[in-house]
């Protein structure tokens, strides 16, 4: 078994990281760095910095925690030779994370930029679907309540927290994954709570005749879809890339993400062994340019 350090004890690391981390036969959560949450029988650290100078046996450090402080602790674990996995989105911004690149290659470890929805269960069936068709029309679908999925996280509002985005950049994930051909944003409306400095809602035009509307305050029923329609009929993938229709017909998957965490923990202990790096921007790039091309909306103020 591998000793991992699990940082940033909040909502997903309790939801999805502690689960997956010690059903895994091949992980032992040897510690945890947080600086109020603890995973009880786990060895807790409040800072990076003596969790890495006293435990020398744990070589791998994943990141859980929000975007904006994960690159600090990043450059910390990686410059003390240890192999990292970053929560998504990979960053605050992509220069860091290329910063982060160059110093796994200099301390020769491994980097992962995880994409969990990416391991939804109907993804690579989906990708195999597309392989060489040519898309007529894709339209994402990412409706979500903020309320349900980040209660009391004010951070998703902050700069750097992506708003909107946080959600979004999960369908672009999947997206970037499963089309044939490359696309890019070409317009981009961004709608900001009065008294927050990021969207609650986007909606985008890329190439191709491909389109997202996202949107984080559909309460009841989430909607997590993806359709594309080619010359040989039509895609569907549903509950978040976990179930998979062909002409309006269900053919894979079941409607649960419960396999995404373990899927990227297997993952990474195969990058781990062999001393690989797994470091995808695509997505990021897709909100990157959305904010650079945006047309600003201002809607009513938003308080959790
Ligand atoms: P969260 O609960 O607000 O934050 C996780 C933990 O990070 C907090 O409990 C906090 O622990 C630590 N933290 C927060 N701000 C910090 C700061 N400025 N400096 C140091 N530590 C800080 O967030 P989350 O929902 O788990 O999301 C974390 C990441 O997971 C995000 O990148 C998000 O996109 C991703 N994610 C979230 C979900 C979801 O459903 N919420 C799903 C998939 C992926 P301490 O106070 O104990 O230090």
């Amino acid at each position: 078994m591998t000793k991992i350090a699990l940082v940033g004890i909040g909502k997903i690391a309790v939801d999805q990281h502690v689960p997956a981390i010690t059903a895994s036969p091949e992980w032992e959560l040897a510690a945890t760095v947080s600086r109020h949450g603890t995973v009880p029988g786990t060895p807790a650290f409040t800072d990076i910095d003596s969790m890495l100078a006293e435990r020398p046996d744990i070589s791998v450090v994943s990141l859980a925690l929000p975007p904006v402080p994960r690159f600090a602790y990043a450059e910390a674990a990686l410059r003390a030779g240890r192999h990292v996995m970053l929560e998504k989105p990979p960053g605050a911004t992509l220069a860091e994370i290329h910063a982060l690149q160059a110093i796994a290659a200099e301390m020769g470890v491994s980097l992962y930029a995880t994409w969990h929805s990416r391991m939804a269960r109907a993804v690579a069936p989906a990708k195999a679907w597309l392989a060489g068709q040519t898309i007529t029309r894709a339209n994402i679908t990412w409706r979500e309540d903020v309320r349900k999925w980040h209660p009391g996280q004010d951070w998703v509002f902050e700069p750097g927290g992506m708003g909107v985005f946080d959600p979004g950049i999960n369908a672009l994930s999947i997206l970037t994954e499963i089309l044939p051909a490359l696309v890019h944003v070409t317009a981009a409306t961004l709608t900001y709570p009065a008294n927050r400095q990021t969207p609650i809602a986007a909606a985008l035009v890329f190439s191709g005749n491909v389109s997202a509307d996202f949107d984080w305050r559909q309460e009841g029923p989430q909607t997590w879809d993806i359709e594309v329609e080619t010359h040989k009929g039509h895609l569907a993938l549903r509950m978040g890339g976990n179930v998979l229709e062909i002409d309006h017909k269900p053919v894979t998957g079941e409607p649960s993400i419960m396999g995404e965490y373990p899927a990227l923990y297997a993952r990474m202990a195969d990058l781990v062994r062999t001393r690989a790096s797994d470091v995808d921007l695509a997505p990021m790039i897709h909100v990157a340019d959305a904010m650079t091309l945006g047309r600003r909306m201002v809607t009513d103020a938003f308080e959790f």
